[in-house]
């Protein structure tokens, strides 16, 4: 007999959702300019939470500004110690207020309150407490006695981790002693908003952080601004390469964080319940919006049957539907586009002639959903074990040799991450070394901690985001010109 739950609902009473925002410059929140509005979209329900305020270059020329002065003025010239009280600040305040952003990402962005309660908010703290201690002790991050800041940060960041992206971008940018203006993805802006509201109770000086919320061109017009000094970007390879021609030859500093297709191997001597776990944590954590997801997996011949067999009946277990409730595992596709993309992509994998399998689980009337997939029979032509679905759908591959595993799992044109299960040490360092990744799992997957650098090799980008690593890309440093 399954066992049945009863709806376990959190409440949305915490959240106090305006019905419209404007832009966040110079500490205060203000009309565009041009007027334009657009409304972010609640993708479990397909309701509509609030319209936002799209960022024109008049904006962007304001906002930029904003952060010149201020960093001149007044948050370049901070002692660190002084830089790490606000940071502190701001950190205790996010956990103050967790509850209530946990609600609005997981409404937002379509995301179980399970993981944006538990995973997200957590780690969104843990960043800015993390920087905060290294804001006056910059001096001993090994970059040199007196490490300088760059001056004004553009950052752009996608839809999938909203306030978590925005931590990694915020924290270390701060804590360096650079200002910031930072856009959100246009289908979940809220978050960033609400952060906006917490640097004002924070007192923040002005000017510090500015939010622009828009699409694409507002995003094109804030890093292509002849006034900012680094660029940060989050999201696909294919911006990611536009902006890096754009910012040929202008002396900005660039780090990228782009897209990943990872290998998840698993080998006979594994594991296999605790590998089954992983593999689901690793590529239907986040509906699979994860860059990092372990979307490839590469199972030895002789245990894949086994652990087929094991991962389908844990997928069966899955609870898919309202993000809110507590006992929900699969929330919604963030958007109409990207359940597109995850539909057209999972077409070729039948049409090429891979065999799919979905968990028979009953989809909500409304709003964008995809049930868990795994995709067995597949080979290295075929599109869905090269390209990035970025979505609840996986790729079985096998492999006899370990070093046929490593060069399938390199077999990419991405190098974000990997993972290996498998109970021999040895292996696991002879894998690490050969596996063309930033990341490097050994029987877990998708760990984070503000300590440990993420970022990617070949098309995955370049640059590091967290740790002492991150910090150099916000420093005036040899290394990062
Ligand atoms: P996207 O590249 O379409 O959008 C990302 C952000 O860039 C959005 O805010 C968007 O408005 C903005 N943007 C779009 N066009 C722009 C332009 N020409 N100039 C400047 N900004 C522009 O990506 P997405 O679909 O929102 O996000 C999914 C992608 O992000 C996936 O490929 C995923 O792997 C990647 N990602 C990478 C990491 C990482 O750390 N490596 C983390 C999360 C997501």
């Amino acid at each position: 007999m399954p066992f049945e739950y009863a709806p376990a609902p959190e409440s949305r009473a915490i959240v106090d959702l305006e019905s419209s925002y404007g832009l966040f410059i110079d500490g205060a929140f203000v009309d565009a300019r041009g007027g334009t509005m657009f409304k972010t979209v609640n993708p479990a329900t397909e309701e509509v939470l609030a319209e936002v305020s799209e960022a024109g270059a008049d904006d962007v020329d304001r906002a930029v500004a904003a952060a010149r002065i201020a960093y001149e003025s007044v948050w370049g010239p901070m002692s660190g110690r002084d830089r790490a009280k606000y940071l502190f600040r701001i950190a205790r305040l996010i956990q103050e207020r967790s509850r209530e952003l946990a609600v609005l990402e997981s409404m937002d962005n379509g995301k179980p309150i399970r993981e944006s309660r538990d995973v997200d908010l957590p780690l969104v703290a843990a960043h800015f407490f993390y920087h905060a201690g290294w804001a006056d002790k910059l001096e001993h991050a090994g970059y040199g006695p007196h490490p300088r800041p760059l001056g004004v940060a553009a950052q752009v960041i996608p839809w999938n981790f909203p306030l978590l992206m925005l931590a990694w971008k915020v924290a270390p940018a701060l804590a360096c002693g650079n200002t910031v203006v930072l856009k959100p993805a246009e289908t979940t802006p809220l978050t960033a908003l609400a952060f906006a509201d917490i640097c004002r109770q924070a007192d923040l000086p002005p000017g510090v952080v500015n939010i622009l919320t828009g699409a694409g061109e507002t995003g094109r017009l804030l890093v292509e601004h002849p006034g900012v000094d680094k660029v940060a970007f989050t999201g696909s390879t294919e911006v990611g390469k536009a902006i890096m021609r754009s910012a040929a030859g202008t002396g900005k500093r660039l780090t990228l964080e782009l897209g990943g297709k990872a290998a998840n191997v698993v080998f006979d001597d594994a594991p296999i319940d605790q590998a089954v776990e992983g593999i689901v944590n690793g590529i239907f954590f986040n509906q699979g919006h994860v860059c990092c997801a372990g979307s490839r997996l590469l199972l030895q011949e002789s245990i894949a049957d086994e652990v087929i067999t094991s991962l389908k009946r844990r997928l069966g277990t899955l609870r898919l539907g309202d993000p809110l409730d507590k006992n929900t595992d699969i929330g919604a596709i963030n958007s109409s586009s990207q359940l597109a993309r995850i539909d057209e992509l999972v077409k070729s994998g039948e049409d090429e002639g891979a065999e799919r399998w979905s968990a028979p689980c009953a989809i909500p009337d409304r709003g964008w959903w995809f049930p868990p997939t795994v995709f067995t029979g597949v080979t290295q032509a075929h599109r869905i074990a090269r390209e990035e679905i970025f979505g609840p759908v996986l790729s079985v591959l096998t492999f006899r040799t370990p070093d046929e595993a490593v060069e399938k799992a390199n077999n990419t044109p991405y190098g974000l991450s990997a993972g290996i299960w498998t109970e021999k040490g040895s292996r696991i360092l002879w894998m690490a070394q050969r596996l063309r990744a930033g990341v490097v799992w050994a029987n877990t997957f998708n760990r984070f901690d503000p300590a440990s650098p993420f970022g990617g090799y070949k098309e995955s980008g370049f640059g590091r985001e967290g740790g002492i690593q991150g910090l150099g890309g916000y420093l005036d440093v040899e290394g990062n010109r």
